[in-house]
């Protein structure tokens, strides 16, 4: 039997992963996503339903009922599946309002559906640049954008997490290139910490590139109308791209897009490979992300309850005497330090109902493991007291806090 070497050397792998505590399990929800959560039975001592403060479900549409009508009669009228790529046979009205509706929530001049954030991400880079250019990256960015970066041959400078020293350094070093792409995360997903973009902006504008926010965790969430981290920062019109997903705040279904200058978003159409040689996003999605999308552009309730929720978890915790990495974004680390309390803890907080994450080496540094709550404006400040709770008799048996 041919495969007989496979079977010895994955094994071997699988070993290795297990032996170093890194072996991912999945945990079965039987229900929709959503503040509460039904998980199957078989967790030890757990509760059948607990909280959910660990999905992106920011803005809790992933189980809205407008958005639940809309993706029915997405499927009702436009069928299920597109069974072609774009360019063939493939768009329909749907995706073109969906772009449109995108660029005018972000007031970018167009918009490009992928069937993800990491296929926009994965099929950027190499279309708009070539070895005359140079691409510029945070060291902590998300790993689509490490791939994407991977798959073209522009010249590579990797600057220290946020450290605008080592960026404008690169940006010196790159200057021979013909052009400069600054790529970064709006938000990174381990602390919540926002990208200095600022900074990075002033930078590219000093050494002439352009910028890049992958802006996933923000598209949405944050800025005084919803448009993200350069939203955030009053810098909406001073950066060149944006790629995003549809898989958090907008809707949390699947689907990404890039957004941003005109011209490269027309050479995507021409170029980008996972936008020609893979399937169109179906119109259960389309439709559902252009009614999340209304949600979202239609006032500021949802993130003002989503801001409530997070300020009020964020001073209780503090308050019990966690330390809690400041920040004003819903991603909320609760800094542990050692691994094995971070597992623990995890694990007696869903015994007590609230399913957390934690998280360790190698995902974040040695040292810094951590319990990442995530809040959902789908929570009610009741269930986040409840929470909090929680957290307070767990972090005591734990000796955590006092
Ligand atoms: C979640 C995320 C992605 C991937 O998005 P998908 O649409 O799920 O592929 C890409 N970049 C960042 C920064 C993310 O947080």
């Amino acid at each position: 039997m041919a495969y007989g070497a496979f079977k010895s050397v994955i094994d071997a792998q699988l070993a290795e992963i297990r032996a170093a505590g890194l072996y991912k399990t999945e945990r079965q929800l039987v229900g929709p996503q959503g503040a509460q959560i039904r998980v199957a039975s078989g967790h030890g001592h757990a509760p059948d339903t607990v909280l959910n403060l660990c999905a992106n479900n920011y803005l809790g549409l992933a189980n809205h009922p407008e958005v639940l009508k809309a993706a029915a009669e997405g499927l009702q009228h436009h069928g299920y599946g597109m069974a072609s790529v774009r360019f063939i046979c493939g768009t329909q009205d749907l995706h073109k309002r969906l772009e449109q509706a995108l660029s005018t929530f972000l007031g970018t001049a167009d918009t490009i559906l992928y069937s993800s954030c990491f296929d926009a991400n994965t099929g950027l880079f190499e279309a708009v640049l070539d070895e005359r250019d140079a691409v510029i990256s945070d060291a902590l960015n998300h790993a689509s954008l490490i791939d994407g970066i991977r798959l073209c041959k522009a010249q590579r400078f990797r600057y220290g997490h946020a450290d605008m020293g080592e960026l404008e350094a690169a940006l010196k070093q790159a200057s021979a290139c013909r052009l400069r792409l600054i790529a970064t995360d709006g938000v990174f997903s381990m602390d919540g910490h926002l990208a200095r973009l600022p900074e990075i902006v002033g930078l590219a504008e000093r050494y002439d590139a352009a910028v890049l926010v992958d802006d996933s965790h923000a598209t949405g969430v944050l800025g005084p109308s919803g448009r993200g981290t350069p939203d955030h920062f009053g810098l909406a019109d001073r950066v060149d791209l944006i790629t995003g997903t549809l898989g958090k705040a907008l809707g949390g279904a699947s689907g990404g897009f890039t957004t941003g200058r005109a011209e490269i978003i027309e050479l995507l159409r021409q170029r980008s490979r996972p936008y020609l040689f893979s399937n169109a996003l179906p119109p259960v999605i389309t439709a559902a992300a252009l009614q999340a999308l209304k949600l979202v552009a239609q006032g500021d309730a949802l993130r003002a309850a989503l801001r409530a929720r997070t300020a009020f978890f964020r001073t209780q915790l503090s308050g019990l005497g966690f330390t809690v990495t400041p920040g004003e974004h819903p991603i909320i680390p609760i800094m542990l330090g050692d691994a094995a309390l971070a597992t623990r803890m995890a694990d007696r907080l869903l015994e007590e109902g609230v399913y957390v994450v934690g998280f360790s080496y190698p995902v974040v540094p040695k040292g810094q493991a951590r319990i990442r709550v995530q809040v959902s404006a789908a929570l009610s400040h009741e269930q986040v007291e409840q929470a909090v709770k929680a957290f307070a008799k767990v972090g005591r048996e734990l000796g955590v806090i006092r």
